[in-house]
């Protein structure tokens, strides 16, 4: 009965969902990797819209950042207090967003001059997480328009620099021992266009670079030299072959269900056909399922370059550009798990399945911590891609499963 009001205050509020997520959208908040400015002004934006809704308690936790002209990356919580206030349901969203890349290719609309179209709101960031964002606003907007108090305080987390690793962000935040392991998180940054998808865990990730040196020479004289592409190509294969060898576990409840091993970039050696090649440098992508140790894998790829080397005479590198160690997976019957499928079925009537992915989200890091966390959303995925969108169907469906973990005994 007070979902049903819930639901329809929040079909009702549609429109002022999307005046918001385009108001947003306007102002671009990218990292100082990127040359941007950091979420500074879109955090005032956000802090005002905050205050109109009216929570009982808006805290900030900047974390300093010499490289912003505010000299500061804005972290926001905004609290809505429950019926058990010391019970917390963790709404996290990012500020940041990524840039628009090649502008041509921003057929419909330019990046940051948000239209709607078709039912969807077109523009950078309109997914990428402005929907879950928005969405979780007006989950309490509508509680609070119906003087419905939840069952457990909602606490809305907004962080700046998650697309670059989150130093400044949620990492900052849970150095400051706010989120305990009993709380509810919700990490609403990816998932299926039917909200079917619930991610617990993923894959380790390691990104190596290369290089192999041999000694440069003509090509119809190969013997004064040392080829430096063939020793290379020799040991990737015998790596990839090792790797899938060593490592050959399935689990279903990942997309793909296997470790991946990857050979990915390779980059320009000699200007001729006619040079042997001294220099040679390659790349691989590895996603280790979580039950594996990375750091195991790490040192098999290093004992092997050790024995291609001392076989060849070449010298090989490897360099660590990326290292993310997987966390403990998120158990399944974890209450906020539990909870928040049933949530999906009342609000959507859709079964959802858990399981794992590839890639990482601020989920990570609450998982390192010992915290549990889900990553979920309704999203088509389109995020970082150029025409970004966010279906307006696919935010009423976000703020009334976020409306209903609020309310749910
Ligand atoms: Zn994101």
């Amino acid at each position: 009965m007070e979902s049903s009001k819930v639901f329809s205050e929040i079909e009702r509020l549609k429109t002022d969902m999307t005046n918001v997520s385009m108001e947003l959208i306007r102002i671009p908040a990218i990292a100082p990797e990127n040359g941007g400015d950091g979420e500074s002004k879109r955090a005032e934006k956000l802090v005002q819209i905050l205050n109109d809704v009216g929570f009982d308690k808006i805290e900030r936790h900047d974390a300093t950042d010499e490289r912003v002209p505010s000299k500061k990356r804005p972290n926001i919580i905004a609290h809505f207090l429950g019926e058990r206030t010391h019970e917390k349901l963790w709404i996290v969203t990012h500020m940041d967003i990524v840039p628009p890349g090649e502008e041509s290719l921003w057929t419909v609309t330019k990046p940051f001059e948000p239209i709607v179209k078709d039912g969807r709101i077109f523009g950078r960031g309109s997914e990428d997480d402005l929907q879950s964002m928005v969405a979780s606003i007006f989950a309490v907007k509508a509680l609070k328009n119906l003087k419905i108090t939840p069952k457990r305080t909602v606490s809305l987390c907004f962080v700046a620099d998650e697309e670059q690793g989150s130093t400044y962000g949620i990492k900052h935040l849970i150095k400051k021992h706010l989120f305990k392991p009993e709380d509810l998180v919700v990490v609403p940054d990816g998932g299926r266009g039917d909200g079917s998808f619930i991610e617990n865990a993923e894959k380790s990730i390691l990104w190596l670079k290369m290089r192999t040196v041999g000694k440069q020479t003509h090509a119809s004289r190969p013997g004064d030299g040392l080829n430096a592409s063939r020793v290379a190509m020799q040991y990737a294969l015998a790596l990839d072959k090792i790797l899938h060898k060593k490592y050959p576990a399935k689990d279903n409840s990942f997309d793909p269900p296997v470790s991946t091993f990857e050979p990915t970039k390779r980059e320009k050696n000699v200007d001729a056909v006619n040079i042997v090649p001294g220099d040679d440098i390659n790349h691989f992508d590895l996603r280790i399922l979580p039950q594996y140790d990375a750091e195991e894998a790490l040192g098999i790829i290093r004992s092997v370059a050790k024995e291609f080397e001392n076989k060849t005479g070449a010298r090989i590198e490897v360099e660590i550009l990326q290292e993310t160690i997987a966390p403990k997976p998120t158990d399944p019957k974890a209450r906020v798990v539990v909870m928040l499928k049933d949530a999906i079925r009342k609000s959507l009537n859709v079964r959802a399945k858990v399981g794992g992915i590839g890639g990482g989200t601020c989920a990570a890091y609450f998982r390192q911590g010992g915290i549990p966390a889900v990553v979920w959303s309704t999203v088509d995925e389109v995020a970082h891609q150029p025409n970004e969108y966010s279906r307006i169907e696919n935010l009423v469906s976000d703020a009334k499963v976020f409306a209903n973990l609020a309310i749910q005994p």
